[in-house]
């Protein structure tokens, strides 16, 4: 028996193939718990069978367990395929979407039929999730079911020894879907044109797997000026498509942790430090590269053609707005903005982004969950069948429970924007359909404005359920915390620490420096940052400088001349707002902190981006320095009075990487005093890290070799976001308790 992903990636042929090579006869049944094979033959050659299966399974497979029985059956000489239709409408695991395989594009030269196929894909390879409506995943359930197989792709998909048996989204040259611009329909012109017109600096936009992206020369500066003004981005760092890993390591420093992320089947957009820039537009300054691998045959094809080996490769959406998949709409808006707009009419049904992902001492680290990861399941201790998660505001991503997995949507984005909530209702309804889930329970966050809680309550109303379906409200930092604790399967107790950037808690106040002790049901918070008001709300987490006079204010702090590039009147207004209370409410931010010092050392006044400050700041600390500031911990408050008077006087006598060290070095110190406190008082010992915060390496990387130092064990977030995209699935463990 074989648990784990292995429907709809070629699985059973991969067992077929394998028997016939092994000439061991039985057979191969898909059950809803995995896939079940029966076999007749010598003992060692099974156990190399057995073997070969886990090592040479398909790229997109994901073997959980692999047990074994003797049955007293004998079975007959063949090795045939069971298949059971009842069965199969019961499997409900979908592959993401999966990079196309060496084997196609080799055939892309050599087959007749799919010669330069921009479509071409395998049972290895190709759309998955992007394009499925329903289940059971049969071609009829997919957005391919409008074309109809020619003569030859029929006879490969029929084919149980081809590597096409089944492949749903299998299509060639005659049969399939194809590229259009202005009406063209030849791929070959059609690449000619995009390729003339992207070396000359112009922006094309095209469809690709999950929506439309915009493309531009990686090194030309003004066509990416151009592209930031096309999309609404200032500042935000573009992700940027090599031609080949070769060219991308003469970027980027890369170890071989981050090679073997960047090439893998699921291509994300990987972070990685800036060896060489391309241009000033790209990340401006950041030292950072969002870089990926050609995912799409399109991709590769386009590249064979270029004589420049970087293009951005960007959603074509407007900043903040959802990833635009609609053909009608994207002709509406953005053939009047871009110099070219190619289509293609396979339809998206599920829009999904590229993933974005760092690796982190050795482990990975996701920062967007999209393609290539949604809707792979989360194992977890907890049942949750039947809980619907709603997820927070900011970086929005739902999930669903079923049985002991979680399965968390696509990344959605801020839902303030009307688009991206009308995308979230969709996309909340669509995963119902698809996964036929019946929500028992709903789970949001505890804020009473958030709209993911509003839609909740909504949902609760419809007339389908009556107002019958308990809704558990949920502490923003226990579903951090809860978040890590679930992908690693913990139970028990914890010290919980959640660094972020908002939350609501449950005093009413604005939580984000958070020391917990909690399980998966209930939290004491014991520890926190010192309040301080966050004069204009929201917006001080867009200017910076407001925090600064807010700690100023706080530890009575006077120094007039930090605030010179500030308008004078402004700066009045805001000090009256501190003083008054007036819209100031107050916040534990970690967040907020970071904000405040990078605009002492760095003078970020205002965030251009979400994070720009902290993320300037991480950029330039300086690794080797090892001192940091004090600060007092008075009754389970942490002040930092001290720290801001020493940071202020270092700012005449240090570098600003230096200081930017001591305060990353002061943030590791609190968190492994805290931690050592607690620990004394209650046994405690392991430490949870979670929060939008731990997106920041320095500072996580630190924190855990610290706390590993003092004997903590320490646990991360590898499998969803330390960001507000994985509270989803620490909603939906505390939930399971009310179950
Ligand atoms: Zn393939
Ligand atoms: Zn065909
Ligand atoms: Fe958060």
């Amino acid at each position: 028996m074989v648990e784990g992903l292995v429907q709809g990636v070629g699985f059973r042929p991969f067992i077929y193939r394998l028997a016939k090579k092994h000439q061991l006869a039985g057979n191969v049944t898909n059950r809803t718990d995995g896939v079940l094979v029966n076999v007749n033959g010598e003992e060692g050659v099974i156990d190399l069978f057995i073997n070969e299966i886990e090592t040479l399974a398909p790229p997109a497979a994901y073997i959980r367990n692999i047990s074994q029985n003797t049955c007293s059956d004998l079975l007959k000489d063949d090795f045939v395929i069971l298949s059971s239709q009842a069965i199969q409408d019961q499997i409900t695991e979908i592959s993401p979407d999966i990079a196309v395989c060496s084997d196609c594009l080799a055939d892309l030269k050599k087959q007749e039929h799919r010669k330069n196929y921009p479509f071409i894909n395998c049972t290895n390879c190709g759309p998955r999730f992007s394009i499925v409506k329903k289940l059971p995943y049969d071609r009829i359930n997919t957005t391919m079911h409008q074309f109809q197989m020619c003569e030859k792709c029929s006879e490969e998909y029929h084919h149980v020894l081809d590597r096409r048996f089944h492949a749903q989204p299998v299509a060639c040259n005659h049969c399939g879907p194809v590229y259009i611009y202005n009406d063209k329909r030849n791929f070959n012109k059609i690449l000619n044109e995009l390729v003339i017109k992207i070396q000359q600096g112009e922006i094309v936009a095209v469809k690709g797997l999950g929506g439309y992206n915009l493309i531009c020369d990686a090194q030309n500066n003004l066509a990416v000026k151009r592209l930031r003004k096309i999309k609404g981005r200032d500042a935000k760092p573009f992700a940027i498509m090599f031609n080949e890993l070769h060219t991308a390591n003469g970027y980027c420093y890369m170890n071989e942790f981050e090679q073997k992320m960047i090439t893998s089947w699921r291509r994300p957009i990987l972070i990685l430090k800036q060896r060489r820039r391309l241009c000033e537009s790209v990340n401006n300054g950041l030292g950072s590269i969002g870089a990926l691998l050609p995912y799409l045959p399109f991709h590769y094809m386009l590249f064979r053609k270029l004589s420049i080996s970087a293009i951005v490769y960007t959603s074509a959406n407007n900043s903040g707005e959802p990833i635009i998949s609609d053909d009608q709409f994207a002709s509406e808006t953005l053939s009047k903005k871009v110099d070219a707009l190619v289509s293609h009419n396979r339809e998206i049904y599920n829009p999904i982004d590229d993933s974005v992902v760092k690796i982190v001492q050795q482990k990975t680290q996701i920062i967007r969950r999209a393609r290539g990861f949604v809707p792979n399941p989360i194992p977890i201790k907890s049942r949750v069948d039947g809980i619907f998660a709603a997820g927070a505001e900011l970086k929005n991503s739902f999930a669903i429970g079923k049985g002991q997995q979680a399965i968390l949507s696509q990344y959605i984005g801020d839902l303030k924007n009307l688009e991206t909530y009308t995308f979230y209702k969709k996309t909340v309804s669509q995963f119902f359909r698809l996964f036929k889930f019946k929500p028992q329970i709903i789970a949001c966050d505890l804020h009473p404005d958030y709209l993911s809680a509003q839609f909740s309550e909504n949902l609760n109303q419809g007339k389908l359920n009556g107002g019958q379906i308990p809704i558990i409200k949920v502490q923003h930092h226990h579903a951090h915390i809860v978040s890590c604790m679930a992908e690693n399967l913990i139970q028990d107790k914890v010290i919980g620490v959640s660094f972020d950037g908002t939350g609501y808690g449950t005093d009413g106040n604005i939580w984000g420096g958070e020391f917990l002790i909690c399980d998966t049901k209930s939290f004491d918070r014991i520890a926190h940052f010192d309040y301080a008001s966050m004069p204009g709300g929201d917006l001080a987490a867009d200017e910076p400088w407001r925090m600064v006079l807010s700690y100023f204010n706080q530890y009575s702090i006077n120094k007039p001349d930090i605030f010179c590039g500030i308008d004078q009147n402004k700066l009045a207004v805001v000090s009256e707002m501190i003083r008054t209370g007036i819209n100031s409410p107050i916040t534990s931010s970690v967040g907020r902190l970071f904000d405040a010092v990078s605009f002492l050392v760095n003078k970020v006044a205002i965030n251009s981006f979400d994070a720009e400050g902290p993320m300037r700041l991480e950029s330039i600390a300086d690794k080797a320095e090892t001192d940091a500031y004090s600060f007092s911990l008075n009754d389970g408050v942490i002040v930092l009075e001290k720290m801001f008077r020493k940071l202020i006087a270092d700012l005449d006598q240090l570098s600003p990487s230096r200081i930017s060290a001591k305060f990353h070095n002061t943030m590791v110190e609190i968190i492994c005093n805290v931690a050592k406190k607690i620990r004394s008082e209650t046994g405690i010992n392991k430490v949870v890290l979670s929060g939008g915060v731990f997106q920041n390496s320095y500072l996580l990387e630190k924190s855990i070799e610290n706390l590993e130092n003092n004997q903590f064990t320490t646990f991360t977030n590898h499998l969803v976001p330390p960001n507000d995209g994985g509270i989803a699935l620490g909603q939906l463990v505390i939930a399971s308790n009310y179950l």
